[in-house]
């Protein structure tokens, strides 16, 4: 599903080496967290899977594309197999929750036939199919990252990535989303979430990536924080 093959990535401005040699393959359904102190690479490894960076050595392989030979052309297509969460949301303002979560479905020209069935449809499976109305400014922060996972999920791509998807949200709410994270993983979505939420990583057994410093220092099957 997703491959890295001795991947290295320095940043030509100021001459960091954000990634350095990185292998390692996700299957198809696996569910893995991204740890590591701030700097380690994790946000690089983000922004080279949806090709918005490029490695200087090595190879990536997402879904069926092999990253090093995309055309340009291409990269939408990538991108929809790819959805992402952000920690901050990234919601549009002035939008509805349905509206924010259609949009996503308009912009890769999906019918409006499609649109009226699948919407309503996430929306009911991150719990909010009673909100779809509101604005994002009137909802708790838990639910605008229920949205952010919707407007992920609506367009079914096979693999999500969640950049610290509950760095802006209390405990109690941050065990919901995890909950639901991990409940999306079930249906069959590949999940990987990078997180610095040490209890979370201890508790859910999952397979963990340990950065530091660019490289990768832990591959565990079951890991802790
Ligand atoms: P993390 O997400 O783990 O915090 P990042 O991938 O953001 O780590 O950063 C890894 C390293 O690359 C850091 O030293 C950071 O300063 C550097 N870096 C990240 N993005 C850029 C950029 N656009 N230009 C130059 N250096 C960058």
């Amino acid at each position: 599903m997703i491959e890295f093959k001795n991947v290295s990535k320095t940043y030509e401005d100021t001459g960091v080496k954000a990634l350095s040699d990185v292998s390692f393959s996700i299957e198809k359904g696996e569910f893995v967290f991204l740890v590591g102190r701030s700097g380690a690479g994790k946000s690089t490894l983000s922004k080279l899977i949806i090709k918005e960076e490029s490695p200087d050595e090595g190879e990536i392989f997402v879904d069926k594309f092999e990253l090093n030979t995309l055309a340009k052309k291409e990269i939408p297509y990538l991108r929809r197999s790819v959805g992402m969460m952000f920690q901050d949301f990234r919601l549009l303002p002035n939008k509805t929750v349905y509206e924010n979560v259609a949009f996503a479905m308009q912009v890769i020209g999906a019918s409006r036939g499609e649109i009226r069935r699948n919407v309503p449809n996430v929306l009911n499976l991150v719990g909010l199919g009673h909100k779809a109305r509101m604005l994002p400014s009137q909802l708790s922060g838990g639910e605008q990252q229920r949205v952010s996972l919707a407007r992920a999920l609506v367009n079914k791509p096979p693999v999500i990535i969640a950049d610290e998807p509950t760095a802006n949200l209390d405990p109690d709410t941050s065990v919901q989303i995890m909950e639901l994270l991990a409940e999306v993983n079930q249906r069959g979505t590949t999940m990987i979430v990078t997180t610095h939420a040490k209890d979370f990583v201890d508790t859910m057994h999952k397979r963990v990536l340990e950065f530091r410093d660019g490289v990768l220092i832990r591959d565990e099957k079951e890991g802790a924080y």
